[in-house]
């Protein structure tokens, strides 16, 4: 499981930037269709849940809960 931005919720904060442990995000460069800068995940192989399958529990969530919009999600690769 890695996870991804949602871009019609992400507000480009920045915060799952900083939070994450295992500096999977990059900032981003090109603006969403809202006008922001979404970040970009760069390193998904870095993500502490990098290969747990749907279902199985996460190692980690920091970011997830760290967002004030409610704009990642994990997704199975
Ligand atoms: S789940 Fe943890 S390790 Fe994975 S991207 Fe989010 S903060 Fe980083
Ligand atoms: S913490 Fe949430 S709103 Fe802020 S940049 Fe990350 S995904 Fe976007």
């Amino acid at each position: 499981m890695i996870p991804v931005m949602v871009p019609e919720y992400c507000k480009g904060c920045n915060i799952c930037v900083m939070v994450c442990p295992r500096k999977v995000f990059d900032r981003g460069d090109e603006p969403s269709p809202l006008g922001y800068f979404v970040p970009v995940v760069a390193r998904p192989e870095d993500c502490l849940n990098h290969g747990l399958r749907r279902g199985e529990r996460l190692r980690c969530e920091l970011c997830w809960y760290s967002c004030p919009d409610r704009a990642i999600e994990y997704e199975e690769e």
